[in-house]
């Protein structure tokens, strides 16, 4: 049979460039889960797409209601879940302020890091059902989250600190950042992908071996001309991705990017769990290195304990 793959933020950039690489091979069936209907009908016709190879769902991992109500009309398809791919984010490095979500958490970790942190934990126990012959659960990282190499360096840097902004509730009333300082939206966004790395580890730590589900993370390259970009200065988004073709050689095409993530999601070689992909210049993977923060046992065990419990109060 076909197997059932749900990605999140399927209706632009890497999402997208997933699901079509997916749906190319004709073994796919791709749940495009996304807060925006219409757009991601549009999307996924426009790079051609055919209807049986996906169905779109409505998720707003800005609402953790929503994150429950998605699951629900999930189990009501009767489709077996195969793959999660965690991939929606926003990236807010220009805003002065902070937004909030629907619960009232800062917006980028809030949607990046908790509305995935809760969707994983309720969909493992259908990844468990599935007797789909290589489960898998990705979340999408970011080399901006790790300070151990040069674009992890760019300031602001990731930090979550003693997770103290976090445990007061991330609602901007003491602080709206994980660590507890002044706002900023850049350091919020390469904060949630240390959680989602984080999370990964600790998800395999927990669950690998009893489930046999293969947990893992990556860095696609830079993807210079996703809307992860949209709200940047002008001039940012007019120099970025030549920036990035011609001097740091890191950029990747959108549709090379996805098939890159289609292979962390299929290929039968990218079937170890608990690794975070990365690929050199000539596009072959590899198992790469996290920062200290992005690696600390420690700290995935405190944030998953923290998240748990609250859920359950
Ligand atoms: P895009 O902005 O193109 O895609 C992000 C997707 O997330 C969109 O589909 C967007 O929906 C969706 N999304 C945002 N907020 C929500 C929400 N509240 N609920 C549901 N969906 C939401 O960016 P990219 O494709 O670049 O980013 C995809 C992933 O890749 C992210 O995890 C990012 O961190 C990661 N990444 C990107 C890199 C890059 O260079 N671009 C590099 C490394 C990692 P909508 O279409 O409605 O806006």
């Amino acid at each position: 049979r076909k197997g059932t793959a749900v990605i999140t933020g399927a209706s632009s950039g890497l999402g997208l460039a997933t699901a079509k690489a997916l749906a190319d091979t004709g073994k796919w069936h791709v749940i495009m889960a996304c807060r925006n209907f219409l757009k991601a009908e549009k999307a996924a016709k426009s790079v051609g797409m055919s209807k049986e190879d996906y169905t779109v769902m409505h998720l707003d991992l800005a609402s953790l209601e929503s994150v429950k109500q998605f699951v629900d009309s999930f189990r009501r398809t009767e489709r077996s879940l195969d793959v999660l791919v965690c991939n929606a984010a926003v990236y807010q490095p220009t805003a002065k302020e902070p937004s909030f979500t629907a619960e009232g958490f800062e917006l980028s970790v809030g949607t990046n890091h908790l509305g995935h942190f809760l969707l994983s934990r309720l969909l493992l126990d259908d990844l468990k059902q599935s007797d789909y012959p290589s489960k898998r659960m990705i979340i999408v990282g970011s080399i901006t989250g790790n300070t151990n190499t040069l674009a992890g360096n760019v300031p602001p840097k990731a930090n979550l600190g003693d997770l103290r902004g976090l445990a007061s509730g991330l609602n901007g009333q003491n602080s709206s950042m994980i660590d507890g300082g002044e706002y900023d939206g850049a350091k919020a966004y390469k904060d949630s992908k240390v959680c989602n790395m984080l999370t990964m580890q600790e998800l395999h730590r927990r669950y690998h071996e009893e489930t046999g589900v293969t947990f893992a993370s990556l860095y696609p390259g830079c993807i210079a001309t996703t809307g992860l970009f949209r709200e940047h200065v002008p001039l940012f988004r007019l120099l970025f991705p030549p920036f990035q073709k011609y001097i740091t050689k890191g950029y990747v095409s959108e549709e090379e990017a996805g098939k890159r993530l289609a292979q962390v999601v299929s290929d039968p070689s990218l079937g170890k769990s608990g690794v975070y992909w990365s690929w050199n210049n000539n596009s072959s993977s590899f198992e790469n290195q996290l920062s200290k923060e992005a690696s600390d046992a420690e700290k995935a065990k405190k944030l998953w304990e923290r998240e748990t419990n609250k859920n359950q109060e």
